[in-house]
């Protein structure tokens, strides 16, 4: 363990065992390994809309697909297990995450409040019935425009991602759990999350205009961090390992590697 990270991952550790409702949240990723590939990004915003969506549902499934079947097959990493394992010691109250890879579930993280929804189902819009990916995969395949369509008897209605899409509203009911939540914290800790784009950018504010402690733990400046009690400049797997350690806590051997 480095001396950099053995430091503030001891101090950290004894803030979550001094605190009662510790509410974290998670980036997209814990650390920088799996961010999806440039080109997928450059046109993500256009090919992956609410809009083109609506008015080319062809293309979209065409673009969207593949990408969801990549997310889907990241395996949990040791920030994940690390964060799992300090979930299961009753040291994290709530987890509110950004990510919508549900690595954080398959890690073992009993109950994580999605704000994004998730890349791995979809669902009809029309009846609420819900597939998961290997379905959408072959209904988009049987289909002769690409088209994943609802199988409920009299409905055939065009299936949507569970997750939002880019410049879609929040799903309201995770949103205002978040936010109910950022005002219960006794210690707020912010992982690996730029803090960039509203309204997830502004939940912070909630804890902190209590006078709530933010601990701020990433590799990228954020706009909260003069404010922040700690503020750790590193990925957050090394971090949450070397705060196990600190604790006294393995990871779990059980949980999904
Ligand atoms: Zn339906």
């Amino acid at each position: 363990m480095s001396t950099e990270i053995a430091s503030p991952a001891a101090r950290l550790g004894e803030r979550l065992a001094a605190a009662e409702r510790t509410v974290l949240l998670s980036g997209q990723h814990m650390g920088p390994a799996e961010r999806l590939e440039a080109e997928v990004r450059g046109v993500w915003a256009e090919r992956a809309s609410l809009e083109n969506l609506l008015t080319r549902p062809g293309d979209f499934w065409d673009f969207y697909l593949p990408v969801a079947e990549r997310i889907a097959a990241r395996r949990p990493g040791p920030g994940h297990r690390a964060l799992a394992r300090l979930e299961a010691a009753g040291l994290v109250w709530a987890h509110v995450t950004q990510s919508v890879d549900r690595l954080h579930q398959r890690a073992g993280s009993p109950e994580v409040v999605e704000v994004y929804g998730n890349a791995l189902s979809a669902r009809c819009e029309r009846c609420g019935e819900r597939y998961g990916l290997g379905e959408v995969a072959d209904l988009v395949a049987a289909a002769a425009d690409g088209v994943p369509r609802c199988t409920t008897p009299g409905c055939g209605y065009p299936l949507r991602p569970s997750g939002t899409l880019w410049n879609e509203p929040l799903p309201p009911e995770a949103v205002s759990r978040a936010w109910e939540l950022g005002g219960q914290a006794d210690l707020f800790v912010i992982l690996d999350s730029e803090l960039r784009t509203a309204p997830m950018s502004l939940l912070p504010s909630v804890p902190l205009a209590r006078g709530v402690p933010l601990i701020m733990v990433g590799e990228v400046a954020t706009q909260y961090d003069r404010y922040a009690a700690m503020v750790v400049r590193s990925p957050s797997p090394p971090v949450l390992e070397a705060v196990l350690a600190r604790l006294g806590l393995e990871p779990d051997p059980g949980a999904e590697g």
